[in-house]
């Protein structure tokens, strides 16, 4: 093997550059060329393909979002799509592929597979829902943002007597919901894989506040419930003062924590070992139990994180109010 080619693909994610400097690091390490794919799966399909140098590394593993950009692309899911892009890969002579990004990406990157190339896939993603790994790089940063700002919410809502609804990410999974949840003591904690009922939210919350609660955080995955439109349900049927926040992209952005720079670092190191001393062609490169594992794809699902149960009816009882509004 003598280049490899790099992408980001999907939503961008903190750590997602230190992914990128693990692989040019190593690359160049083993006396490899790198090319970098600009914009993903598009980029690739617009040979927007750049050769990388040493210094690109330099100054990035701090940086935000991802000096290769990242694009969403729905005609790579068409067959004779996959085929052009695994032919300009090998008109370029690039012998292995990274594909850093989430579940999309990585059905994006089996597919090249089948067209013949030689892919490993990063987990790159705030969701923490990617197969193959116990956790995804750019979890960890998204959770702590959420953290810093409901702290800020739940000084505002002291203050005012107010319970704050706090919309994060999370379509199909609650993990950074429960996560952030946990971490700052949330009173309420809604995720998709919990049914939960509004009207006993509103009961809880009243009896709470009468009690004698100062105020109160409703932490919502989107997928859960709209923030906005719960936010408002409550203020009609209870009497107490709600403010709603949809915390939105700020959770995508800003620079790695310490834990996901560490993770992308490694797992880019590892992706590079992957396709040259150990010849893997089609796989996932995570972490199980603190340890890099390369999983082919056709297993990986098998490695999905799955939502803790046990650990959200923890997360209930540290909040002390979860337990009555859930329709189980
Ligand atoms: P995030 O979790 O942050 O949303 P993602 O990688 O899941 O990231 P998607 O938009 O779902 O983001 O996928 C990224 C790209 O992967 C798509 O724009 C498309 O180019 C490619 N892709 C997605 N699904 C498939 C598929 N079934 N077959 C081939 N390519 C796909």
């Amino acid at each position: 093997m003598k280049t490899i080619g790099v992408l980001t693909s999907g939503g961008d994610s903190p750590g997602m550059n230190a992914a990128v400097r693990g692989v040019l690091r190593a690359a160049f390490h083993h006396g490899l060329s790198v090319c970098g794919i600009r914009q993903g799966y598009k980029g690739l399909l617009h040979e927007d393909i750049v050769p990388m140098k040493p210094y690109m590394a330099g100054g990035i593993v701090h940086r935000g979002g991802t000096i290769l950009k990242t694009a969403r692309c729905l005609e790579f899911k068409e067959e004779n799509m996959q085929k052009k892009a695994a032919d300009i890969l090998r008109k370029h002579h690039i012998d292995g592929l990274v594909v850093i990004g989430g579940d999309g990406s990585l059905k994006g990157a089996e597919a090249l597979y089948r067209q013949g190339i030689s892919v490993v896939t990063l987990p790159g993603t705030i969701d923490n829902d990617m197969p193959g790994t116990d956790e995804t790089i750019g979890f960890d940063s998204a959770v702590n943002t959420v953290l810093q700002a409901v702290h800020k919410i739940r000084d505002t809502a002291s203050s005012h007597d107010r319970a704050a609804v706090v919309e994060v990410m999370g379509r199909h999974a609650g993990h950074i919901a429960l996560a952030a949840g946990l971490a700052c003591g949330a009173e309420y904690i809604l995720v998709p894989e919990v049914p939960f009922s509004r009207e006993k939210l509103a009961v809880s919350l009243e009896e709470q506040m009468k009690a004698g609660r100062t105020n109160s955080i409703v932490i919502c995955a989107e997928g859960a419930d709209d923030g906005r439109a719960l936010g408002m349900w409550l203020k009609e049927r209870t009497d107490i003062d709600i403010c709603m926040t949809n915390l939105g992209y700020v959770q995508r952005g800003g620079e790695p924590t310490a834990r996901d720079a560490i993770l992308g670092g490694v797992l880019g190191a590892s992706a590079v070992e992957a396709l040259t001393v150990h010849g893997f062609t089609h796989h996932v490169v995570g972490v199980e139990r603190s340890r890099v594992i390369y999983t082919p794809y056709e297993q990986a699902e098998e490695k999905r994180r799955t939502f803790s149960r046990p650990l959200y009816d923890l997360a209930a009882m540290l909040g002390a109010a979860q337990d009555e509004f859930s329709i189980e």
